[in-house]
């Protein structure tokens, strides 16, 4: 196994208005190494007296502090320092990733890349954005002030945590609020690396905030917090219901971007190695711990026995290894707990579909988190591993023999995250789209992102649309301002006596 990184902290504090504290009653969690289970360091563990002091930063440095009052031009330097930054510690930041979620390590340090890459992207529109203005010849001018929220709580899960976090913190800084970020308890560590990242690029004290805690305690009081105007939450839909219900006494606004069951469809006249090799990356990359992850494979009946005993073959050679071996392709599962989930699906899946493909723990690890890619073949839309998210490398492969069968199969579940389609009929690939119930949809690719286009799920997927100034909408208020041009043409009230 890959040697424990250097620069580990013994306790991964919380940062709260540019210190580095323990909780203020001094309780810590155990972080833990999916390939040993064992402990390596504790975290703090952050309650309601912890949150109310990030909370109070966060709201004196946006009141009172330089952050929401610069030109855009000024924050869009200090983003662009913190995508040099984070881009010149990948190799750290993978490491620290890879050590604490059990992501292979190639791959933990292409999502480090991605996290520059969105700093970067949300300087660059700040930059060239521009709000409406609308004249009405000779009578009215009307203009859209735009305006940061105030602190936003954001609270992010353990798959690619650090990437996830930029996702949030990068729109949110650059709309020129302050922020409170809560990340996941199982994976706190590459989270801890920001107060460095942003003491460099001179962001001013008082704007990033961190506690570390539990989602029922640390989460939520955030969600709770009257201070708090807004929060964006990546997780599981059934926490979204339950942070949903705890944000309505407050009117808070929400960002949800929950789970998925995307299907990938590929019909019979695809260019098969290309689907082949792009499902099998879509389910099995990242260990499958992927929102947007296409777990229900729909194979059209006349390529289905050719497709499944190709794919089978493939998912057999996937390398299983040691996440800190770039060699690896599928690491360790995040946590016990998950991999007790995970392995329990398999367990159904095995009631349900016929296994092809793994099936358990692989042979050469009989300790820590791994799960041999496994593929569940003639699987009925019924059964649960075709309905549930299972976050893992697990697959299901169902045929079909028409096209209105397809779009009816692709739909069949509650969420609405991500669809793939694989298909050389032009007309076929546009009217799948339309009609498929999804918030995404790739033609003929897995999920390759360009930041600008809208990204978010229908259904139990997720609430509201982020991506491109989508996300700086989310962050921002937009004050229309109306201005009379000469006289004001009043229906006189009281006048008329
Ligand atoms: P989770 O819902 O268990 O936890 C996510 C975060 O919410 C954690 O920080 C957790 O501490 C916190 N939390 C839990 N209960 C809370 C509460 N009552 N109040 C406030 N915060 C609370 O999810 P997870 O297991 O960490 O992540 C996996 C899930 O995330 C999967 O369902 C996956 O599909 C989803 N996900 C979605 C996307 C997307 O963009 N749609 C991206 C990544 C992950």
């Amino acid at each position: 196994m890959a040697d424990q990184p250097a620069g580990i902290p013994d306790l991964i504090p919380h940062y709260i208005d540019g210190e580095r504290v323990a909780s203020v009653d001094g309780d810590t969690f155990g972080v833990l190494n999916p390939v040993t289970n064992e402990d390596y360091t504790v975290a703090a563990s952050g309650k309601q007296a912890d949150i109310d002091l990030a909370v109070a930063a966060a709201s004196r440095a946006f009141h009172e502090g330089p952050w929401p009052r610069m030109k855009n031009r000024e924050r869009a330097r200090i983003l662009s320092r913190i995508a040099d930054i984070v881009e010149s510690r990948d190799q750290e930041l993978a490491q620290f990733e890879s050590w604490d979620s059990g992501l292979p390590i190639t791959q933990a340090k292409g999502q480090a890349q991605r996290a520059a890459e969105n700093f970067r992207f949300f300087a660059d529109l700040i930059v060239a954005g521009r709000d409406d203005t609308y004249k009405v010849p000779g009578t009215q001018v009307n203009y859209v002030n735009r305006k940061p929220k105030g602190v936003a709580g954001l609270i992010t899960p353990w798959n690619t945590p650090f990437m996830l976090e930029s996702w949030k913190l990068g729109p949110a800084l650059a709309s020129g609020c302050t922020v409170v970020l809560k990340p996941a308890e199982f994976t706190p560590l590459s989270a801890s690396l920001w107060a460095g990242i942003f003491e460099e690029a001179e962001l001013p004290r008082g704007v990033f905030n961190l506690v570390n805690g539990f989602g029922e305690t640390a989460g939520d009081a955030l969600v709770k917090h009257p201070d708090v105007p807004l929060i964006s939450f990546t997780g599981e839909s059934r926490t979204g219901q339950l942070i949903f219900g705890n944000s309505a006494p407050h009117l808070k606004a929400l960002s949800m971007e929950l789970g998925g069951k995307s299907p990938a469809v590929v019909f019979a006249d695809a260019d098969l190695d290309a689907a082949i090799d792009s499902t099998l990356f879509g389910v099995f990359s990242l260990n499958g711990e992927r929102c947007t992850a296409g777990s229900r494979i729909l194979v059209e009946r006349s390529v289905y026995d050719e497709f499944v005993e190709r794919y089978a073959a493939r998912a057999k050679s996937i390398v299983v290894g040691d996440p800190g071996d770039p060699k690896t392709e599928v690491g360790a599962l995040v946590h016990p707990e998950h991999f007790d989930k995970v392995m329990s699906y398999v367990e159904i899946g095995k009631e349900e579909g016929r296994l092809v493909a793994g099936g358990g723990r692989p042979e050469a690890f009989p300790e820590g988190n791994f799960v041999a890619p496994t593929v569940f073949v003639d699987v009925a839309p019924e059964a649960r591993i075709f309905q549930e998210e299972i976050f893992g490398p697990v697959v299901c492969i169902t045929p079909f023999d028409s096209d209105e069968e397809a779009l009816a199969l692709a739909n069949n579940t509650k969420y609405g995250l991500a669809a793939y389609i694989w298909t050389n009929d032009l007309k076929r690939a546009h009217l799948f789209a339309q009609d498929v119930e999804a918030g995404m949809v790739w033609l003929n690719s897995h999920n390759v992102r360009d930041l600008r286009s809208p990204f978010g799920g229908v259904k139990a997927s997720g609430l509201g649309h982020e991506g491109g100034y989508r996300s700086l909408d989310f962050y921002s208020d937009q004050q229309a301002v109306h201005i009379t041009l000469g006289d004001v043409h009043t229906t006189r009230f009281g006048a008329s006596a």
